[in-house]
């Protein structure tokens, strides 16, 4: 197999672009000017002869609602021509702008149904792809009036934000060749993979992504024995089909392995920007499912399929990337490369302070809630690592001090004559929300089901807020390294508090967290209230990222999703009440009855059974009061209780009379 022939050929990519388009349509697709009608006709009609030589018949426009999976209805190219026969069309006007309607996905109150009418734009910045037999081509999604009903838009438009932002900074440090800013972002994903015959056992893995029951297994995690262990010949199988298929598309998944928790893995791309690597992301959780399929697997993105044991994150590796293919969070070899690395450091600092509710908000969700502060996730509390050298060169400048680094000269501190900052002075610290790991960010709270657009937004977002104020302040500084000097030192000290390298998870650091004044925000409700905060709808007002109607319909909308995630789960916890653990109770109370009757016939001793009947009786007795309080309620603490009952019954009752593959089986179906 040729690799390298084999990665993007189903993309309609700039080599193929190239060689289809004339240049002229090519440079103002890679410039992003607006393409005029004629133009349009030129890229629709290559796109379709190109998609024709791959055997599709049928175009979609791909977009990604509000749902966090993506959407596409399928039109085919035919047309009907005179005397029944056809032709194969497909015009610029089909290419640009759809109509699908599509009045089902939430739109938080945006579209009324009289005027349900939603349009999808193309999206020259990403690439058109085929998947199954289908031109895929990224869109937009908005209402009637431009109103944003996607992730990808609010997107776009903070990538326009950052990158108007950072390049007023670089052209104060002298720096006139670059012409665009991108954020760039690899998004590592980890999911679950499980036998699929016993998944379909489990309808609370069918219903709500997650297990509501379940005894904890006799050997779980603890022996990590997992984590990089050598990869089944199943789970190889798919991964070997996934990269595969993930290379044809062009998504350039590099890294594969065993993840901590049982049956967990997980799969990193190399990154790329943030538009697309947001796409790549949605193509990587849809082909981990539907492959899965092929190899009689269920792949689970939930957050935390399994209580007990590690939950499923998404780590986003997020920086900033130049025109000319320079990191802007990569500390250089000269001073003044030093001293602008430092300014973008410290807007980062000062962006995630500042807006520690927002990320924080970003990263909720009713699969999240399960994962944030447990086991080896990150906690609730925001806060940035970016290992001793780098803090202690930020507390030199602080205090206006010289900095000795370890093993080397003394340094004269002063922005403009820093040391150099070596690339591996970063050591890990797994357990922070945000790490700062050597020339770029990672923000590690996401959730595995998550689409990877709100996170970045927010991120593309506040950080051009703040490069904002920063450049307002410098553009009328008389003396720019007095003035840059000053800011740096004043900013680090405003916001110091957000730097932590210690332990996240021990629970000394909430205590601290709050002599700090950092937030605590443990669950999804909480922390989307922090969209709504003043501060919150101003940054994205400014930035023209969201407006605040649009901010509000899309806290609604998460709001929603959430109130109606806990519901389904409450009504699937009922439903194996009736279905699973109400008849295994019966069962075995019924057996041990018999028994302890027969045996009191021919008289035996009946000790054992009598004893394991009582025990078994007496938790029977908790359940009906705490099932009603989960009928009345529908609430999380109700299905807590109640699972405490049936986890206990699960551990006393036969595994063939309990109608439900348990933990020990599930964690253990793939061999
Ligand atoms: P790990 O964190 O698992 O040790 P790495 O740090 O090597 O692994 O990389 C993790 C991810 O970060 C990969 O997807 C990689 O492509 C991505 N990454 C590396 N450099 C950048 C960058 N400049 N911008 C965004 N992502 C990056
Ligand atoms: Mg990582």
């Amino acid at each position: 197999m040729n690799i390298p022939e084999l990665f993007g050929c189903m993309v309609f990519g700039d080599a193929e672009m190239q060689a289809r388009l004339p240049a002229e349509v090519y440079d103002a697709i890679k410039q992003g000017s607006r393409l005029s009608s004629a133009m349009a006709n030129i890229v629709a009609a290559a796109m379709k002869d190109w998609a024709l030589a791959h055997g599709v018949t049928h175009y979609t426009h791909w977009f990604q609602p509000m749902t966090g999976v993506t959407a596409e209805k399928h039109d085919s190219f035919i047309e009907p021509v005179a005397d029944g026969e056809i032709i194969m069309k497909f015009s610029g006007k089909a290419l640009v702008c759809g109509e699908p309607d599509a009045s089902s996905l939430p739109s938080g109150g945006l579209r009324c149904t009289f005027e349900a009418r939603g349009y999808t734009a193309w999206d020259p910045t990403a690439y058109a792809f085929i998947k199954d037999e289908t031109l895929c081509i990224p869109t937009a999604f908005c209402g009637y009036n431009g109103e944003s009903l996607d992730k990808k838009t609010p997107l776009l438009r903070s990538m326009q934000a950052i990158n108007k932002q950072a390049l007023r900074v670089l052209r104060l440090f002298g720096n006139e060749n670059v012409t665009r800013v991108d954020a760039t972002v690899g998004a590592e994903q980890e999911y679950f993979l499980i036998d699929k015959a016993m998944y379909l056992q489990r309808p609370d893995l069918i219903h709500t992504g997650r297990t509501l029951l379940g005894a904890p297994p006799p050997k779980g995690q603890e022996l990590e024995d997992h984590y990089f262990g050598a990869i089944k010949p199943r789970v190889s199988a798919f991964m070997k089909e996934l990269d595969l298929e993930l290379w044809k598309l062009g998504v350039p998944s590099k890294t594969r392995h065993n993840e901590t928790a049982p049956a967990q893995h997980e799969l990193a791309p190399v990154f790329t920007t943030v538009n697309i690597a947001t796409d790549h992301n949605q193509l990587v959780m849809e082909l981990a499912k539907s492959i899965a399929e092929r190899h009689h697997l269920a792949c689970l993105l939930h957050e935390k399929p399994f209580a007990g044991v590690n939950g499923s994150g998404k780590h986003n590796n997020w920086s900033l990337s130049t025109s000319n293919g320079q990191n802007l969070f990569e500390p250089g070899d000269t001073p003044h490369e030093n001293a602008q690395f430092l300014l973008f450091l410290t807007a980062v600092i000062k962006a995630v302070d500042d807006y520690q509710d927002l990320l924080r908000a970003s990263a909720a969700s009713a699969g999240n809630d399960h994962r944030l502060g447990a086991h080896e996730a990150p906690p609730a509390i925001i806060s940035l690592f970016l290992g001793n050298e780098l803090t202690d060169i930020l507390k030199a400048i602080e205090l206006g001090e010289d900095y000795h680094a370890p093993g080397r000269a003394r340094l004269k501190i002063g922005v403009s004559s820093l040391p150099r900052i070596p690339k591996d002075s970063t050591d890990r610290n797994r357990t922070s929300p945000m790490a700062f790991t050597g020339n770029k960010f990672e923000f590690r709270m996401l959730g595995s089901a998550f689409s990877i657009a709100g996170p970045n937004f927010v991120l593309n977002t506040i950080v051009a807020e703040v490069l904002r104020q920063f450049a307002d302040e410098l553009e009328q500084a008389a003396d720019f390294t007095a003035a840059l000097d000053m800011l740096i030192q004043r900013t680090i000290k405003a916001h110091k508090r957000i730097l932590f390298n210690g332990n996240n998870y021990a629970p000394e650091w909430v205590l601290e967290a709050k002599l700090r004044g950092l937030s605590n925000l443990p669950d999804t409700p909480s922390a989307l209230q922090a969209m709504l905060a003043p501060q919150s709808v101003e940054v994205f007002a400014r930035h023209a990222v969201l407006n605040e109607s649009e901010l509000h319909a899309r806290h609604e909308i998460l709001m929603q999703s959430y109130r109606k995630t806990v519901h389904i789960e409450a009504l699937t916890m009922l439903m194996l009440m009736k279905d699973a653990v109400i008849p295994a109770c019966v069962a075995y109370q019924d057996q041990l009855t018999s028994l302890v009757k027969r045996k009191r016939e021919i008289g035996l001793f009946d000790g054992m059974e009598l004893q394991l009947l009582q025990k078994i009786s007496t938790l029977c007795d908790e359940l009906p009061s705490k099932i009603d309080a989960l009928e009345r309620e529908k609430s999380l603490p109700a299905m807590a209780t109640l699972r405490q009952t049936c986890d206990a019954l699960e551990a006393l009752i036969p595994q063939e009379l309990w109608p439900l593959p348990s933990y020990a089986q599930l964690l253990n179906s793939v061999v």
